[in-house]
């Protein structure tokens, strides 16, 4: 199946204007009482079928989410995503972009910028509560706003600490220009009655296709909004400042209240739902609450001991490294895991005492006096299978 989008030849994050306007174009053009040309129908059928999906807050931004999968009768977001969040993949696979799953920003470690919060920012539709939009007595719709879904990928420090990031997000809001009217002089469509389909012969008795005139709304405007082609919707650009709690782990959805798409008429606002990538960290491993890192030590300093001074997500300390410490021996400083209110957990060193790098013979001559002294002359007199 074709890409919907290139369908309407409309981009991915096109507004509701553009593709409504798309939408009206090529169906004008290639409507089969019109158009004579053979292919004419088949080309019509796929507009107003794409046009149906994308002209549609809420499967515009399942088929975002999903792809193809999401076209199927019987799709259920909700037991999609649970699947997808395990880690499955969707079978005919027709995402744009190519890609099932969240686009993350790759490139883990190291440099972490602005613009990495940028990507990966999508709609989805309320559940019920956007399609159930209540006429006003006073003939204006109200409409709860969708809620907002997008990812972020955040670094392993802010994770473990906590944090305030700016995010900038596109959010679905009503107009502006006509505050959601869509336009001046407001009748109904004339094509299709208001009812925003009509039936067309040709696609055999009784089928129902989206009115080319309204676009589907059943509405019409002596004057139409030229901000968001009598959609009465626009997605505003706007920049949230996101509390990430400490311990957040990647997988996690944080729910923001009230500050998805706005609602129009009086509707209340939808939800921003913000689900959270931890970037890797070069040093640092995290088990749950604790965190774990290696703690290289000269042999002077494992053998006779030594007070070294350590970084810490909450800044450097010293830390006892208790003589005659092998390879491996983990030392606990208390509380300097992850920042959690109630309680915050633990680092681990772990200890990683380091050779001499230099081979020479004197070198050698002194390791193998070491080596003489102790009761390990012969290490491995254990090793029995
Ligand atoms: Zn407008
Ligand atoms: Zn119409």
């Amino acid at each position: 199946m074709k890409d919907l989008y290139s369908v309407l030849g409309v981009s991915k994050d096109a507004e509701p204007a553009t593709i409504k306007k798309a939408f009206k174009t090529l169906a004008r053009k290639f409507h089969p009482d019109v158009n004579k040309a053979s292919e004419a129908t088949e080309r019509f059928k796929e507009i107003t079928a794409a046009y149906e999906v994308l002209g549609d807050e809420q499967k515009r931004a399942f088929y975002d989410e999903f792809g193809e999968a999401s076209l199927r009768s019987g799709f259920d977001a909700n037991q999609a995503r649970a699947y997808k969040n395990m880690g499955g993949g969707f079978g005919g696979g027709g995402a744009p972009g190519g890609g099932q799953g969240y686009p993350f920003p790759g490139g883990a470690g190291g440099g972490f910028g602005f613009e990495d919060l940028f990507s990966g920012l999508f709609t989805r539709g309320a559940g019920g509560a956007a399609g159930a939009g209540a006429r006003a007595p006073g003939g204006r719709s109200q409409r709860a706003g969708p809620d907002v879904e997008a990812q972020v990928e955040i670094p392993f420090l802010d994770a473990v600490r906590g944090a305030e990031l700016p995010l900038q997000v596109r959010r679905p809001a009503p107009c502006g220009t006509c505050k959601g009217e869509g336009g001046k002089g407001r009748r109904t469509c004339a094509a299709c009655g208001g009812a925003g389909r009509r039936p067309l012969r040709q696609f055999g008795l009784n089928a129902l296709v989206q009115c080319e005139e309204c676009g589907g709304g059943g509405v019409v405007y002596a004057e139409e909004c030229e901000t968001c082609g009598g959609t009465g919707r626009i997605r505003d650009t706007v920049i949230l400042n996101v509390r990430i709690p400490a311990g957040v782990e990647s997988g996690q959805t944080l729910r923001l209240r009230g500050q998805g798409g706005e609602g129009s008429g009086g509707g209340p606002a939808g939800d921003f739902l913000l689900t959270i990538k931890v970037q890797d960290h070069p040093l640092l491993r995290r088990k749950g609450k604790d965190l774990e890192m290696d703690l290289p030590v000269r042999l002077a300093e494992a053998i006779g001991g030594a007070a070294v001074e350590v970084p810490t997500p909450t800044g450097r300390v010293r830390v006892k490294v208790p003589p005659g410490s092998g390879n491996g021996r983990r030392l606990r400083v208390a509380g300097r895991g992850v920042q959690d209110r109630a309680v915050p957990g633990d680092l681990y060193l772990v200890l990683r005492p380091v050779l001499p790098a230099t081979t020479d013979e004197e070198t050698v001559a002194l390791a193998e006096q070491l080596d003489g002294r102790g009761p390990e002359a012969d290490v491995r007199a254990h090793l029995e299978l």
